[in-house]
């Protein structure tokens, strides 16, 4: 498996994960709550690259991030999630995640409160998110 494929497979968890902290299992549009939604898929059949959705009432494409807390996050869903798991503060995120100072600032500032970010703290605490080996691979357990 070439590196660009393990890099979108973890990416693919991790924002199965954000799907999940947000939609509990029924996805549904940001713009018209409409539960009538599917994946987009790439050619190959799996997910599209940018893990989009489309809404069969609006007819409107839309991510896990839009209307949320994330919609203008641009962090990986891999990164975010790591960074929820194991830092503390932004400092901390910066140093152990590779991202800017400022992108780290500006995800404690997003992750402190909203409802998503609590459902996420506290799937980790269940256990429900494990870290698994050195790459800080994370699956719904
Ligand atoms: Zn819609």
């Amino acid at each position: 498996m070439n590196s660009d494929i393990a890099e979108m497979n973890l990416e693919q968890g991790a924002t199965e994960i954000l799907e999940f902290a947000r939609w509990n299992g029924k996805p549904e549009c940001p713009r018209c709550e409409s539960e009538s939604v599917r994946q987009v898929k790439s050619k190959s059949g799996g997910r599209n690259k940018r893990f989009l959705w489309r809404c069969h009432s609006c007819k409107k494409q839309f991510t896990v991030r839009i209307g949320s807390e994330l919609e203008n996050c641009k962090i990986s869903a891999l990164k975010l999630i790591n960074a929820i798991i194991e830092c503390k503060n932004a400092f901390q995120a910066y140093k152990l995640l590779g991202i800017s100072y400022m992108s780290a600032l500006f995800l404690f500032d997003r992750i402190r409160e909203p409802r998503m970010m609590i459902t996420l703290k506290a799937m980790c605490k269940q256990g429900m998110i494990k870290k698994a080996g050195h790459r800080s691979f994370i699956n719904i357990a």
